[in-house]
């Protein structure tokens, strides 16, 4: 489910760039955050704490450091990136920076009008990531965005029809969303929609409230089995590889224990410049003084991010680019 503006032999192109990158050890998927500042009020996540006065602190220009680390894949990210008046300036600035990217931009969607979306697609987003974890009212809930799945879907219509082609669903697979998984695939499906799954984790601030306990691994091993058999005959519409999909239950049993190898293959720069591993640990350096990240003893998430680096590049993985 790549967007149009992509063709078949760019494909080639992506994977030479894609070996370049990881023979010169160098990050194939950097995020840019470009704030920590949020206004949604989520229970797992404490960036909306962030005080406004951060705001002063953030990078105007993201480009040199995309220049420099050169990656195939920039994600933009926050806190809620959209509430930066000069995305598309910051978007911009990267894409012209970068010769051959896939550039992602990561929103609660709340305030992605299409308007909105049509100005950063212009800006130079390829892909739009839009949290999704519920297809109800329990997601304004656990978002704290009252009316939020209303407005996303209500705004996808007037996205599409502006010619933005590469929507994706961003769900976190929760203890209590289990039975929304097949759901929100189908629905995304009957939209032209991709999703992405990743797994959740107490490690962002300790909230155990949507943890999978270890009795129910059994419902979390047929879901996942359901998800991979839809994926299967839907190729294009789950964006996961097969191996995150199917380590899933491993971690949640407890059977994941390689180093991690987070800041290899992906990294992130904190809106002021600086570098961290992933999400959730603190900057180590600033970008301009970047020095190679090595395996950690971590086991704290099972993040697609993580999951995804330490993904084989199987004939499946190929396919489900093609695809
Ligand atoms: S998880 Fe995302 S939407 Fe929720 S508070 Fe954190 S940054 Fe905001
Ligand atoms: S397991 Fe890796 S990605 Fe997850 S918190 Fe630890 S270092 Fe970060």
């Amino acid at each position: 489910m790549l967007s149009a503006r992509f063709k078949p032999w760019h494909v080639p192109l992506f994977l030479a760039k894609y070996a370049y990158l990881t023979v010169r050890r160098r990050p194939v998927l950097v995020h840019f955050e470009v704030t920590m500042r949020c206004n949604a009020r989520c229970g797992f996540c404490d960036y909306w704490k962030t005080s406004p006065a951060a705001r002063a602190e953030e990078l105007k220009s993201f480009a040199d450091a995309a220049r420099y680390f050169n990656p195939m894949v920039i994600a933009f990210t926050g806190g809620e990136p959209t509430l930066r008046a000069d995305l598309e300036l910051l978007v911009r600035g990267v894409a012209d920076a970068v010769h051959l990217k896939y550039i992602t931009l990561i929103t609660h969607g709340g305030m992605l009008t299409p308007q909105r979306a049509r100005s950063l697609w212009d800006a130079g987003i390829n892909q739009f990531n839009i949290s999704l974890d519920y297809l109800d009212e329990r997601h304004d809930a656990a978002r704290g965005i009252p009316g939020l799945t209303a407005r996303i879907f209500g705004a996808l219509d007037g996205i599409r029809a502006e010619g933005v082609d590469n929507i994706r669903f961003n769900t976190v697979i929760k203890s209590d969303n289990l039975d929304q998984l097949l759901p929100i695939v189908r629905r995304a499906r009957e939209l032209g929609c991709g999703v992405n799954f990743s797994l959740y984790t107490d490690s962002k601030n300790g909230n155990r409230m949507h943890l999978i306990d270890g009795d129910r691994t059994v419902e979390l091993e047929e879901v996942t089995a359901e998800l991979l058999a839809f994926k299967r005959d839907n190729r294009g519409v789950i964006t996961n590889s097969d191996h995150y999909l199917e380590s899933i239950p491993r971690y949640a049993r407890g059977e994941l224990t390689e180093p991690c190898r987070s800041g290899i293959r992906t990294i992130h720069v904190d809106p002021t410049g600086h570098v961290k591993r992933c999400p959730d640990f603190p900057t180590d350096f600033h970008w301009t003084e970047f020095k190679q990240y090595r395996p950690v003893a971590c086991n704290a998430c099972f993040y697609a991010c993580r999951g995804e680096a330490e993904a084989p590049m199987r004939f499946s993985r190929v396919r489900d680019v093609m695809a």
